[in-house]
């Protein structure tokens, strides 16, 4: 399988280099040059190997079927659940699919745990060691530390605005104990941690003494190990399904799109947003707009420009790239994007649906839900919920409502609206004891980059 950039110009590149690279040189992000066919679910075959099945068209040649399988098996062994991803049914024709059974709680795990075996894979077949850097306002963080920490040819250095994620996300990245791990606390805000990892990509020799490497949600391996859990979802399930997807940078749903595409029965595609609801504009009314971030109770989905979105726009211009990135250019330019409406009718219209719920309705899901189920919604999950439910009466046929993180995860929220303080699952329930190591640096370039070079193992 080649893989071309959304912008057009820069090199075709195999599944191996895809995943290293990142972003492609000309600032675009890779898809592959064709979308393969889903093969039908075997009966009785565990999530691992379906997934397997599933990727192995992506991989091609670069990793073996039988050591694909294997790293599948040993990613999805981590989850506190047997099904890794399953269904519980809250309403007539609503469920839920639980995605936060992994390790740290949120559906990125199910991604990251296989992203982390990939590159020790793929950087022990080139001998290559790399130098993992990123900025977190909290989940990502978490989840890429646990898929990394058992490499040995990357090490992976997190930052994140010191004081200001919540205790449990706090603990799951500095209570990883492996030397490869480095946590470092920025004195300043989550946007100056995303400048700083900026700013060292930008530092052409520093990146390239340190095999500088990124696992952010951009990269296409995280958006191809997505794809798996809705084809898991519609194997279980009779008929056409649609799926409500609490959404930010765009990459969860844009899996969906993509098992839709290889064939998979799946009718409509829902974008559940909280206040920040650029993509509820554009779905809903062809006004891509950005306005200022507002914090949320679902924090996590607290984006203004999706990245992922990049990728859509590519098939929506019949997978021009000159095109897609002069419209870009306009975006960045002016905050602006719209479609035309005859580009619209063919690959939106008929395919997405969006809703909107800012807090205080997300509470109200909250509540509401564990009153008639007796199930507890993390606050992300009940905007997805929501969402379902506001559009279901002009959607036929079931809806699978995707819930990204584990109600534990944010308890404040979920106390809020019910009373109850969801208890952390067993395998996390000694966090709040274990010991933290943290690196408190300033906001300043220089003092990160001495730190990173330091502690490097190259
Ligand atoms: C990351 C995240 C999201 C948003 O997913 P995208 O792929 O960025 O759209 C939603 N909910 C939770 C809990 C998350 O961690």
């Amino acid at each position: 399988m080649r893989y071309v950039s959304t912008r057009g110009q820069a090199a075709e590149l195999g599944f191996a280099e895809v995943l290293l690279a990142g972003l492609a040189s000309d600032g675009g992000l890779y898809v592959p040059a064709e979308w393969p066919c889903l093969s039908d679910g075997v009966e009785g075959m565990t999530y691992a190997e379906r997934a397997a099945q599933i990727m192995q068209p992506f991989v091609g040649d670069d990793i073996a079927a039988a050591d694909l399988t294997a790293m599948c098996v040993d990613a999805y062994r981590t989850f506190a659940h047997p099904a890794v991803a399953p269904l519980i049914q809250i309403g007539d024709d609503h469920f839920v699919q639980e995605l936060f059974h992994g390790p740290t709680l949120a559906f990125k795990d199910i991604a990251l745990q296989l992203v982390g075996r990939l590159f020790e894979y793929v950087l022990a077949q080139q001998d290559r060691h790399v130098t993992i850097v990123g900025a977190t306002s909290g989940d990502t963080g978490s989840a890429a530390i646990d898929g990394i920490k058992h490499c040995s040819y990357a090490d992976i250095f997190i930052l994140y605005p010191n004081g200001r994620t919540s205790e449990v996300q706090r603990r799951q990245m500095t209570t990883v104990d492996s030397p490869n791990v480095h946590v470092i606390a920025i004195d300043g805000s989550f946007d100056d941690c995303q400048d700083l990892v900026k700013a060292m990509f930008n530092d052409a020799a520093f990146r390239q003494r340190l095999s500088l490497s990124a696992v952010n949600s951009i990269n296409w391996a995280r958006v191809m190990a997505q794809v798996v859990y809705y084809a898991t979802a519609t194997d279980h399930l009779r008929g056409e399904v649609n799926f409500c997807v609490p959404s930010g940078n765009f990459g969860n749903v844009f899996s969906g799109w993509i098992a839709k595409r290889m064939g998979a029965p799946i009718g409509r595609l829902v974008v559940a947003s909280n206040a920040n609801d650029i993509l509820t504009r554009f779905f809903n009314d062809n006004d891509m707009s950005t306005r200022a971030v507002v914090p949320s109770l679902s924090p996590s989905m607290d984006i203004q420009v999706s990245s992922n979105f990049e990728r859509l726009l590519f098939e929506i211009n019949d997978r021009d790239g000159g095109l897609t990135a002069e419209q870009l250019q306009r975006f960045r330019a002016s905050g602006r994007l719209s479609i035309e409406a005859d580009q619209r009718a063919n690959d939106i219209d008929g395919v997405f649906t969006a809703a909107r719920l800012d807090d205080g309705e997300t509470l109200d899901v909250i509540r509401r839900t564990y009153a008639l189920t007796g199930m507890l919604l993390d606050p992300h999950t009940a905007v997805g919920v929501g969402a379902a439910e506001r559009v279901q009466p002009s959607i036929p046929g079931v809806m699978v409502t995707l819930a990204t993180a584990h109600p534990a995860k944010f308890p404040d929220a979920v106390e809020r609206a019910t009373g109850i303080r969801p208890q952390l699952p067993l395998h996390l329930a000694d966090l709040m004891e274990r010991r933290e190591r943290i690196t408190e640096l300033p906001n300043d370039l220089a003092a990160v980059q001495t730190f990173v070079e330091r502690h490097a193992h190259r």
